[in-house]
């Protein structure tokens, strides 16, 4: 009584350095369920895939074992079963599907929190399957160590199997995941839109569909070529969209000034030698993307520079980062570091 997508198969899934010890433990998991990793506890930020993993070893032992009896539920899902069960005096049903169980797959489990009852419950679940060798897979948006008023009793058994982290993919992982995504829907994106998208959105995959069907919801009601000038068209809303993540403009120049040895009073100098040129110019880009400041005000900040000035900045290193894939590569290695930057 549950639903899987057929989309979330392993074979569909793209793997990078952001995640390969969880694809590898879930693949592990799939062949051996009870014996490789129990449990195995995958946690990460929104749109990362945990969802597609649990799913996709599912599917994998479905294929091979068809008979086996799994229980995939979201957390919510487990704990409205709970509470109704109560209610009703349906207990017995209640424990029946969940301790009988093969496998119990249990999506966000970090909604237990606060829950004291439900998570009494899950105890006992827990323990029973465990008890059985019965393998246990669960996804959460943070560590065991992480998720708020949570029984030590639980945290410490999540961490009995293995704990795989995921996180934002890297450029080329994003590259590989909308060359994936484009060719599940049947189209030919060029390499030059598909870098371009993958510099742009940085964030995760879920974001990374939702470009692609962007783009090619342009060029079909538009009847046009999927070309770079659509594709700016196309993703302008998703990504002039303020980030949650704010950068202060200490943080940026903290990151640039860092990355390229050069000192806040040359990025305000007057100085036109290149070594300081270009820095001064990603400091404009990265502030205009991930602050609020205006363009005079950014110009204000950098020695002084008028609007046109900085308009022609971030031009620049919006040019330069698409006919060059190393340089791509080091904006994003930047705005990764400013991601990480303390508050
Ligand atoms: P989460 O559960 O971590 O929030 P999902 O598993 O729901 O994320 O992933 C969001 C979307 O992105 C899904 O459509 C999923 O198929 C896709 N996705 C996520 N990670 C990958 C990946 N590594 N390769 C291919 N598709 C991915
Ligand atoms: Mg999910």
């Amino acid at each position: 009584d549950f639903v899987l997508s057929p989309d979330y198969t392993f074979s569909n899934f793209i793997t990078g350095p952001n995640n390969q010890l969880a694809y590898a433990a879930s693949v592990a998991v799939a062949n051996q369920p009870g014996t490789a990793y129990n449990p195995l506890f995958i946690h990460g930020g929104v749109g990362l895939g945990k969802t597609h993993l649990l799913q996709g070893i599912c599917q994998a032992i479905l294929t091979q074992r068809p008979e086996t009896r799994i229980v995939y539920v979201s957390c919510e899902a487990f704990m409205t079963q709970f509470i109704e069960s109560v209610q009703r005096g349906q207990m017995l049903q209640f424990r029946h599907r969940y301790r009988y169980a093969d496998m119990l797959v249990i999506d966000d489990i970090h909604f237990l929190s606060s829950r004291e009852r439900s998570q009494e419950e899950f105890f006992h679940t827990f323990n029973e399957l465990y008890q059985a060798n019965k393998q246990i897979v669960l996804s959460s948006d943070a560590a065991p160590s992480e998720i708020p008023h949570l029984e030590e009793r639980l945290m410490s058994r999540f961490q009995w199997g293995l704990v795989a982290n995921v996180t934002k993919p890297h450029f080329e992982t994003r590259v590989a995941i909308l060359r994936a995504k484009a060719k599940l829907r049947g189209v030919d994106v060029p390499d030059e839109v598909i870098a371009y998208m993958a510099q742009r959105i940085d964030s995760n995959a879920r974001e990374l569909e939702g470009a692609i069907t962007n783009v090619l919801a342009h060029a079909a009601l538009g009847g046009r070529p999927i070309d770079l000038e659509l594709a700016a068209e196309a993703l302008g809303d998703q990504i002039n969209q303020p980030r949650s993540n704010h950068a202060t403009l200490q943080q940026i120049i903290d990151v640039v000034t860092g990355y390229y040895s050069v000192k806040l009073s040359d990025l305000q100098s007057r100085r036109r030698h290149k070594s300081v040129t270009e820095p001064r110019q990603i400091c404009m880009f990265l502030a205009r993307r991930h602050t609020r400041y205006s363009l005079e005000e950014i110009g204000g900040h950098f020695g002084g520079r008028d609007h046109t000035t900085v308009m022609h900045s971030i031009k620049t290193i919006e040019e330069r980062s698409q006919v060059n894939d190393g340089f791509a590569r080091e904006i994003t290695a930047l705005e990764e570091r400013l991601d990480q930057a303390p508050a």
